[in-house]
């Protein structure tokens, strides 16, 4: 599986997630947020997830 070692990841339960190191898979990730404005960390997201 290919590594981008761009995008730093610790979801392991993603289908897109390297395995053997926390990196992410895809060339790109669309990062979304839950709420109008984002104020925090929490408000924000990773739209690309997907289960295995
Ligand atoms: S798609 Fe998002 S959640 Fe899944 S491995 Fe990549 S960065 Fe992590």
């Amino acid at each position: 599986m290919k590594v981008n070692k761009s995008i730093g990841c610790t979801v392991n339960e993603c289908k897109y997630h390297a395995k053997n190191e926390s990196f992410c898979s895809l060339d790109h990730i669309n990062v979304v947020k839950h709420t109008n404005r984002a104020t925090n960390p929490e408000a924000t997201d990773c739209g690309s997830f997907e289960t295995e």
